[in-house]
């Protein structure tokens, strides 16, 4: 049976066209799974019997399954969403003092390899299908307390979003349709570890946008490839000739996400790097100071040099913040909880 929350609004009209129903059925359909967010066609009660009795014969209404949620002090919600077929993702809710932001997955598992990464162990197991992208919003609103949404999404969680393309643009399309869960594009943001081809095709897209934030990690074309194996196709100089070429709005900034490893990558020479290689591009940079783990080679950065290459890049004004580590109580590395949950990674 297919999953109707895989559906964009279009779609179900098609469908409904070729049924023989009238296409506006296609609003009230998408007003009763996001807005009212039934899990019943039964309790559509402004679409006809013939309607309703014909959607239940033809789609499913099921969503991911709620497995372990650890909550932390500091208001992070880590979740499991246990798949149909067993597959297990990690989905992250943190809880702000004005808002919420959730932090998604787009496949089970990740092929990029990149070597800070605890769900790059997993290897790529497969696609997540657009319901099951969809899904983890609508488990997760199950998890706020009421009267609270999520304002903020981003595509951060396992996967690299551009390697699910399809179903990432499908997901998209829900989530931002403003008769549905009208999510602004503006609070999208969609992290890639720099799939070029990506990138662009995205940008191009008419119907679906988001903010861009690239994983860049290395500032030297070796340094990168050392850290991310996709660099080896996706060179550093073309990603960021890439960047400067994207047509930005006035206050639009593409974001670079520069992981600190003592050591590796949190010297004031990277640092002087970084600077040079953004000169130009409208950019902000996000350092993430690394969360040990002890299946990951890595060490995580001194206080002091977080704050000195922080500085730096503000002193010769690049918009620099430092990602706040959340959720340590409950598991320090990103894709932990699911690759405990993994069967392949046991
Ligand atoms: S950091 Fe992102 S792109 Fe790289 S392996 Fe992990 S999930 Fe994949």
């Amino acid at each position: 049976m297919v999953n109707l929350y895989s559906k964009t609004e279009e779609q179900v009209k098609d469908w409904l066209v070729q049924e023989g129903f009238k296409p506006f059925g296609a609003a009230q359909i998408f007003n009763w799974l996001y807005v009212h967010q039934v899990r019943d066609f039964s309790e559509m009660l402004n679409l006809s019997k013939d309607l309703r009795a014909k959607l239940a014969e033809t789609f499913s209404l099921s969503l991911p399954g709620l497995g372990e949620v650890l909550r932390s002090e500091d208001g992070t919600t880590k979740f499991v969403c246990v798949l149909e077929d067993g597959k297990k993702i990690e989905t992250v809710l943190l809880s702000h003092e004005d808002h919420n932001t959730l932090c998604v997955s787009t496949q089970v598992g990740c092929a990029m390899a990149c070597k800070f990464c605890l769900t790059a162990t997993l290897g790529l197991i497969r696609n997540l299908e657009p319901h099951e992208i969809v899904g983890q919003v609508l488990l997760a609103e199950t998890l706020l307390p009421e009267g609270q949404s999520l304002r903020n999404l981003v595509f951060m969680g396992m996967g690299e979003p551009l390697h699910n393309y399809d179903n990432l643009i499908l997901s998209l399309k829900i989530l931002l349709n403003r008769r549905g869960l009208d999510f602004s594009w503006r609070r999208v943001t969609l992290s890639t570890s720099g799939l070029i081809e990506g990138i662009k095709r995205f940008w191009a897209e008419t119907e679906v946008s988001a903010m861009l934030a690239i994983s860049l990690n290395g500032v030297t074309q070796e340094a990168r490839a050392q850290l991310m194996p996709v660099a080896k196709k996706h060179q550093l100089e073309e990603l960021i000739g890439a960047c400067r070429e994207l047509p930005l709005e006035t206050r639009q900034r593409i974001t670079f996400e520069y992981v600190l490893l003592a050591g590796v990558t949190d010297d004031l020479v990277s640092a002087k790097r970084l600077v040079a290689l953004l000169n130009g591009i409208k950019a902000k940079v996000n350092l993430i100071p690394f969360n040990e783990h002890p299946d990951l080679p890595y060490k995580a950065p001194a206080p002091e040099q977080v704050r000195a290459f922080q500085q730096y890049l503000l002193d010769r004004g690049l918009l620099c913040t430092v990602r706040k580590s959340r959720g340590r109580d409950v598991s320090a590395a990103c894709g932990q909880l699911a690759a405990k949950a993994s069967p392949t990674a046991c």
